[in-house]
């Protein structure tokens, strides 16, 4: 049953963030294959979830081939270490979860980013965790666009950008 959980109000964005700080963040920096790409990613506790905004630049992208993905795979990851080897960020694990689901249905899946011209921001509202859940965990940028179906990550490509969720 579809029930909206702040009243009548329109969930706007600045109804829903404004005048409120964050109460952790996390900053990307690009993996060694990437290593212009930076950003932030920031948590907002509100009333009907938590909000998480995020703003990055410098992602890769092929200005020859306009039908080329620009979009990017976004989840939060179960460890808090964006280190690894060959592999970029391969420590910081799989999905957070915590109900033992399926992808897209990990309590860290996120929608991905849609990058303009290497620019991506985006904000998406989600009820899948609390702010102790994920603070210390870390937030993952893939190469590909998240499919939304295949285990365990969507088939979304090499881990390209990595942030450590760290309350503010
Ligand atoms: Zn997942």
């Amino acid at each position: 049953m579809y029930h909206r959980t702040t009243g009548n109000r329109t969930g706007a964005y600045s109804y829903l963030i404004c005048g409120r700080r964050p109460f952790a963040r996390a900053e990307l920096k690009g993996s060694y294959e990437y290593p212009a790409i930076n950003g932030t990613v920031d948590f907002f506790a509100t009333p009907a979830g938590i909000v998480v905004s995020s703003e990055v630049f410098n992602l890769p992208y092929d200005e020859e081939k306009p039908c080329s993905s620009q979009i990017y795979g976004f989840h939060i990851h179960k460890v808090g270490k964006c280190t690894g080897g060959e592999e970029p960020f391969s420590d910081a694990g799989e999905h957070f979860d915590k109900d033992d689901c399926q992808h897209p249905y990990h309590s860290g899946d996120l929608p991905p980013l849609f990058g303009n011209h290497g620019y991506a921001w985006s904000a998406v509202l989600s009820d899948r965790f609390s702010p102790e859940d994920v603070v210390g965990r870390s937030v993952i940028v893939h190469l590909h666009a998240d499919d939304m179906h295949t285990a365990p990550s969507g088939n979304s490509g090499r881990r390209i950008a990595c942030g450590i969720i760290m309350g503010v």
